[in-house]
């Protein structure tokens, strides 16, 4: 039986699993987490996910954690534009990683709180060291370990290379609570600045979104200065955004990064390949868990058929190539960089938002 070691249980990870054991592989999973979680950002399964989800009869599960989000509002104008098409889902990152965990969790072997250390990749296989398993050997290995996937480092190089600044940081804290607004994601734009009030669940959470230039990321790893950087950003701006500023600094969970597109010119190596964000990521700019979990319906196909890594590769980039195509206008979009920028994108906003 073929082995796949897979790095990462996030949303490629779980669906690359369901699908290649359907298909008489043996896949295993490496996860860093100690058990399944993901950070608690809504996202979307919709387009070239849902007959992926459909073929895996997950839409009811998915459903049942959708987000309570039915339009988006844009502070102090009248515009309010319907999400969804009826078909999409938007649920937190956390909970489809979890309903595709429980969906390969009896296929797939599960080892949490650890991580790959070194590759080795042989003519015959990959030979594998972890932090805490033993070394073992596998046929396959396949990095769905995300943006800073340590795959892609140990087997294409530095991350430096591949991960490109798109000109925004994001910050994200969860807010409890009741949302003022249940049913609205509410946006405050400011010139290069972001607010927006998510409703999730019933529980708020806020997204700062900014425009900032390439930092070195060791100037924005610890939280006191995560925590520095957004109060300061924002230290000017009004609505509700001193109240929401001070339970960014009573917080000990905010999510901080740069939003970054990762571009490699090969996704693979004679016995390694990247898929999801790891391969690909659009961040928070354009379906990355719809891509992660369609690239990994598609690179499984590939292997069961025999096509290989490079049929696989071929395929998907059609749909993230676009994607990627339009970072620099999804940017503009959320976050304009003027007063005039904004006025006229929210001029547009029936018809673009
Ligand atoms: C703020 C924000 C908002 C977003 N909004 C949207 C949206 O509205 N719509 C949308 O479609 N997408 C959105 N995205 C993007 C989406 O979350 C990602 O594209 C998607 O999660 C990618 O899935 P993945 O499986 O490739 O990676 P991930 O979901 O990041 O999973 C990677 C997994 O690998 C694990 N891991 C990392 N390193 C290691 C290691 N060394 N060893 C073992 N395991 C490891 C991680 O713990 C994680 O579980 C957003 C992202 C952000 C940050």
């Amino acid at each position: 039986m073929t082995s796949v070691l897979i790095s990462g249980a996030g949303v490629a990870g779980p669906t690359l699993a369901y699908w290649l054991a359907r298909s008489g592989f043996r896949p295993t999973v490496v996860e860093r987490s100690a058990g399944p979680r993901s950070s608690g950002n809504p996202v979307d399964v919709r387009g070239p996910a849902l007959p992926v989800a459909t073929k895996m009869g997950l839409l009811p599960e998915l459903r049942k954690h959708a987000t309570h989000a039915t339009g988006m509002r844009v502070v102090g104008t009248r515009i309010r534009v319907p999400l969804g098409d009826g078909e999409e889902i938007e649920l937190t990152r956390t909970d489809l990683a979890a309903v595709l965990y429980r969906a390969a969790e009896h296929d797939a072997e599960f080892l949490f709180d650890d991580t790959i250390t070194a590759l080795h990749d042989d003519a015959g296989g990959v030979e594998v060291s972890f932090e805490r398993t033993a070394p073992r050997r596998f046929d396959y290995v396949i990095g769905a370990d995300g943006l800073h996937s340590t795959v892609r480092r140990l087997a294409f190089g530095p991350e430096e290379r591949f991960v490109h600044h798109a000109g925004l940081y994001v910050a994200t804290v969860a807010l409890g609570g009741t949302p003022a607004e249940p049913h609205d994601v509410m946006l405050y734009n400011l010139p290069r600045r972001l607010v927006a009030l998510h409703p999730a669940r019933g529980e708020a959470g806020a997204a700062f979104i900014f425009r900032g230039p390439a930092l070195p990321s060791s100037e924005y790893r610890d939280l006191d200065r995560q925590k520095h950087i957004v109060t300061t950003v924002y230290r000017d701006a009004g609505w509700r955004v001193p109240a929401l500023l001070e339970q960014v600094r009573q917080t000990t969970d905010l999510y901080f990064d740069a939003v970054s597109a990762v571009r490699l010119p090969r996704w693979s190596t004679q016995r390694v390949a990247l898929v999801g964000d790891a391969a690909s990521c659009v961040s928070l700019l354009g379906d990355g868990s719809s891509l992660a979990m369609a690239g990994a319906y598609t690179l499984a196909r590939a292997l069961a058929e025999g096509h290989g890594f490079a049929a696989y590769e071929a395929e998907h980039r059609k749909l993230t190539t676009p994607k990627q195509q339009r970072i620099a206008l999804g940017a503009g979009l959320l976050v304009p960089k003027t007063r005039l920028g904004i006025a006229l994108r929210n001029t547009a906003g029936r018809f673009i938002l």
